[in-house]
């Protein structure tokens, strides 16, 4: 699965700035290692399929705190099946709150309680402030790109068409394209920019509106040469207090965010004189594209695990017919360390995340399971039935997650011993640490004192 890799880094610029790196960062690496007795160039290799002796020392030059070592695949690094066979959006939890009496009934509480017309209940977290300042968050979304996290298409800001500038200045070459494109997106509003070839192996079959009931074919009014996959960085601080409305607020700041960013991509790119379609949850596998763009893999939780955020991210993207170079999928160790880590199962309230050791080709627990592409499935009924009691979205996959607050000597640790027998004491050291608290009183009793980033 390993093919033709090679080691690249992720400059410590990329790190978010509201996460400041210990200077004792190196001191907690090298007392854990050294009391493991571990070493840490054999460890390295055995990790990550690196000869030792070849390449040591590029590999711990990479595991300071000034990078982490990638491996760069030529291909997707997940196992796909042959006979694999697109997805049909109308199987998506979401859109079975359109047809499916079970998902209607949990839907309508959900939504009732998300959009306020049931009260909070007033513990911490469930405030009426606390639902004030949600629903101002989701507020760019809810008005401006309506049941976009349904994943219905191509209306308000997601709209399908706009205004192409007729002298069509364009680009000289992909080349071009491809450093365009990357510093509008990041100017525009991305935490991550990467680039995909187009696969419409993950293009939904058909597109299902759950409010009006319709299918629709997914035909573009043009042909599409690549997808432009965008993360949106969620506030670190909010998701410590998941699964309260105060992280319902994080996430729909992302949604607005990626509304807003994946039109501006879209406009950038029209105003080239190209075509573009920006999508955030409908149209495509988001996770899948991805993997395939080169911001990260798949983790336990069903979730894209980035190097620079783990799972805290949303995505959005946009199909277009503007020349560029398609980045490189990489891997960094998530699945071996999702083997042992098991913290998002743990702290999920449904028990919706997959204890099974290794991930698998299977269909899953529902039918809103994509089979065909080796993964770990989580059970999206009991996930999306905890969020209509909750009265808001929950995120303690994300906030548990070690990989979600950036710590280098943690993933530097994670690679040397994920292979080894002493991999299942790396979930200890992460709690030991203080990491992937979810639902802590005192975030959610500081998070209106605190200042933030935004
Ligand atoms: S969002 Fe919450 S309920 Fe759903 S899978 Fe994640 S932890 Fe479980
Ligand atoms: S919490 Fe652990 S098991 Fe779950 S996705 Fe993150 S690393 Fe993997």
């Amino acid at each position: 699965m390993e093919e033709n890799f090679k080691e690249k880094e992720v400059p410590s610029e990329q790190a978010p700035a509201n996460q400041t790196k210990s200077k004792n960062n190196l001191n907690r690496r090298q007392f854990l290692l050294s009391s493991l007795g571990i070493g840490v160039a054999t460890a390295v290799g055995a990790t990550i399929g690196v000869n030792p002796f070849t390449k040591p020392e590029e590999a711990l030059a990479e595991g300071t705190e000034k990078s982490i070592p990638l491996i760069v695949h030529d291909n997707m690094p997940i196992e796909i099946a042959k006979d694999y066979k697109r997805f049909n959006q109308k199987n998506t939890i979401f859109c079975r709150f359109g047809y499916d009496p079970e998902i209607m009934s949990i839907g309508k509480t959900f939504s009732e309680k998300f959009h306020g017309v049931v009260p909070p209940s007033g513990e911490p977290g469930f405030t009426e402030t606390d639902a004030a300042v949600a629903l101002a968050a989701w507020s760019v979304d809810h008005e401006f790109a309506t049941n976009s996290e349904f994943g219905v298409p191509n209306q308000g800001l997601y709209a399908w068409e706009g205004p192409i500038n007729q002298r069509k200045p364009g680009v000289k070459d992909a080349e071009d394209g491809t450093s365009k494109i990357k510093k509008a997106a990041k100017f525009l509003g991305a935490s991550l920019v990467g680039i995909a070839d187009y696969d419409d192996r993950w293009v939904y079959s058909e597109f299902f509106n759950p409010f009006t009931g319709e299918n629709s074919s997914p035909e573009f009014s043009f042909e599409p040469k690549h997808v432009i996959v965008m993360a949106i960085e969620m506030d670190y601080e909010s998701f410590l207090t998941a699964p309260t409305l105060l992280e319902s607020a994080a996430a729909g700041l992302a949604y607005s965010h990626m509304a807003e960013t994946a039109h501006k991509v879209a406009t950038f790119i029209r105003q080239l004189g190209y075509q573009a379609i920006p999508c955030g949850n409908d149209t495509a596998i988001s996770p899948a594209l991805g993997v395939q763009a080169g911001l990260g893999e798949l983790g336990r939780n069903g979730l894209l695990i980035t190097p620079q955020y783990g799972p805290r991210v949303r995505l959005c993207k946009v199909f277009t017919d503007m020349p560029m170079n398609a980045d490189k999928p990489i891997t960094f160790g998530v699945e071996r360390f999702c083997e042992t880590c098991m913290k998002c199962a743990d702290s999920c309230p449904s028990k919706a995340i997959s204890r099974d050791k290794k991930p698998s080709m299977q269909q899953g627990p529902s039918i809103s399971n994509n089979p065909g592409v080796r993964k770990w499935a989580i059970n999206p009924e009991k996930c999306f039935k905890f969020w209509s009691e909750n009265g808001g979205d929950c995120g303690s996959c994300i906030a548990s997650c070690p990989y979600n607050k950036l710590d280098v000597w943690h993933h530097e640790l994670a690679r040397t011993m994920a292979g080894t027998p002493a991999a299942p004491m790396l979930r200890s050291m992460d709690d030991l640490f203080g990491f992937g608290k979810v639902n802590d009183t005192q975030e959610i009793k500081d998070w209106w004192k605190k200042d933030t980033k935004y």
